[in-house]
């Protein structure tokens, strides 16, 4: 077969090209301004790990979609999906005695054999922070608040939170007895919005009646007015002490997240889930208006570094889908534009010593000024529409005469004047125009 057929990137992977790469980085940027503001140290993990530490409390929606492989000598290893297992590795081990809290940040790509659409991808990066050590609400007000700024420094005003606590639903389903594993398979299928078939697992655990009623209760209970539906799930859960908690813990969230950010639509939903199963606690999802898939998920996960040998220690975090929310700055035209890659451009004349053109553009980097060499064996007329064609400001002609006397000259191209001059007028003259 040829090559051809090959030229096309991997299903469900993407080719960045400038544009494309310099979008992603505008995310980034405004990721890694969000780790100096709120104190979060950046780290990175290898992109393979073993395949049992990424797969543990993944669930089993994402563990079905992981990249696994056996390495050359055996060991079965997978492409990471997701961010929060590697760094509980490491708060397991080398972190394992580093003072608490720990603030840490990552931005990484990462790996599900998803089905590919719009928003969903093979290889897709997420900006994530973590915050390991604290059980108290600020904690997860800390990591709602910066879901909040991410959003709006990249310029996404009107966006929505949908929020709930794991912690409803599980400590119903734990004071009933309902088996851990089948607790997870529930919650998996109320990630897709599968209802009908999450009650049928919970009637095939022999759960009676009254119960599966409340739970299916539950489900539909999703608005923005909080409070009212607080209180009608504390009526349904009464008698369930860790559900009740788990709402109040909801409500001191809310309210004073509220008091601090009016503005994104807060929607507190009862009937939500997400995917991941190592949530003990609080957990959100950002939402804007015209796109339906979450850019931003996260919650608590208490239980999980104790459960990869850690000492106990409670944790909160979120992951930051970097590809979506480019693609929401594009669908709400609020991508900012290339920048514009001023440069000049540094014709070398036949005969001059190439040493010498070196030497100039070596020089002129060496003061910030980015230069552009031709290096095609374009005839100087060529050159000299090739620079206007790229909007350089000037072009730098080296000639013999030129070169012998340490001179150079200086075209400047919205003029059309030239100058010979020597080098150190050349260059205080562009520095002036690129402001360095
Ligand atoms: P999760 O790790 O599933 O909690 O996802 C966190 C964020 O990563 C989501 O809100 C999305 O923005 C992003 N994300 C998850 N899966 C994908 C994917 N297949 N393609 C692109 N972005 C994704």
């Amino acid at each position: 077969m040829s090559l051809k057929s090959f030229l096309k990137p991997y299903r469900g992977m993407r080719d960045y090209l400038p544009k494309d790469l310099y979008e992603r980085r505008v995310v980034e940027e405004a990721i890694r301004e969000l780790f100096k503001l709120y104190c979060y140290e950046e780290v990175e993990t290898p992109t393979i790990e073993y395949y049992e530490l990424l797969a543990a409390k993944v669930g089993e929606e994402t563990r079905k979609t992981m990249y696994v492989f056996k390495d050359l000598a055996g060991r079965t290893v997978a492409l990471r999906p997701e961010g929060t297992a590697p760094i509980v590795r490491l708060v397991a081990s080398k972190l394992k005695t580093a003072p608490k809290p720990l603030r840490l940040g990552y931005i990484w790509d990462f790996y599900r054999y998803d089905e590919p659409q719009r928003g969903r991808y093979r290889r897709f990066y997420q900006g994530g922070f973590e915050l390991i050590g604290s059980s108290k609400p600020e904690a997860d007000m800390e990591i709602l608040s910066i879901s909040i700024e991410l959003m709006k420094k990249l310029r996404l005003e009107k966006f929505q939170i949908k929020l709930s606590d794991v912690g409803v639903l599980r400590g119903l389903m734990t004071s009933w007895g309902v088996d851990e594993n089948v607790q997870n398979r529930v919650l998996s299928l109320v990630d897709k919005k599968n209802y009908v078939e999450a009650i049928k697992e919970l009637e095939a655990a022999n759960l009676d009646e009254a119960s599966i009623s409340k739970i299916a209760g539950l489900f539909k209970l999703k608005g923005s007015n909080y409070k009212s539906i607080l209180a009608e799930a504390k009526s349904m859960v009464s008698l369930c002490e860790h559900s009740v908690r788990s709402l109040e813990n909801l409500e001191v969230i809310l309210d004073y997240m509220r008091d601090v950010y009016h503005e994104p639509e807060y929607i507190l939903d009862l009937g939500f889930a997400r995917g991941l199963e190592y949530y003990t606690g609080m957990i959100f999802e950002v939402f804007v208006e015209d796109l339906d898939i979450a850019l931003i998920g996260g919650g608590r996960y208490d239980k999980l570094i104790e459960l990869y040998g850690g000492e106990p220690t409670p944790a909160t975090g979120c992951a930051a889908g970097i590809d979506r929310l480019v693609l929401a700055m594009r669908l709400n035209n609020v991508t900012p534009p290339l920048p514009p890659n001023k440069r000049v451009y540094l014709y070398i004349l036949d005969g001059v010593p190439l040493s010498y053109g070196f030497k100039v553009s070596t020089e002129l980097r060496a003061n910030g000024i980015p230069v552009e060499v031709e290096v095609m064996g374009r005839s100087l007329s060529k050159g000299l529409s090739t620079a206007s064609k790229k909007n350089c400001p000037y072009t730098l002609i080296l000639g013999s005469k030129e070169a012998e006397a340490g001179l150079v000259t200086l075209k400047d191209m919205s003029t059309g004047l030239q100058e010979t001059l020597t080098l150190r007028e050349a260059f205080s003259r562009i520095k002036s125009n690129f402001n360095v």
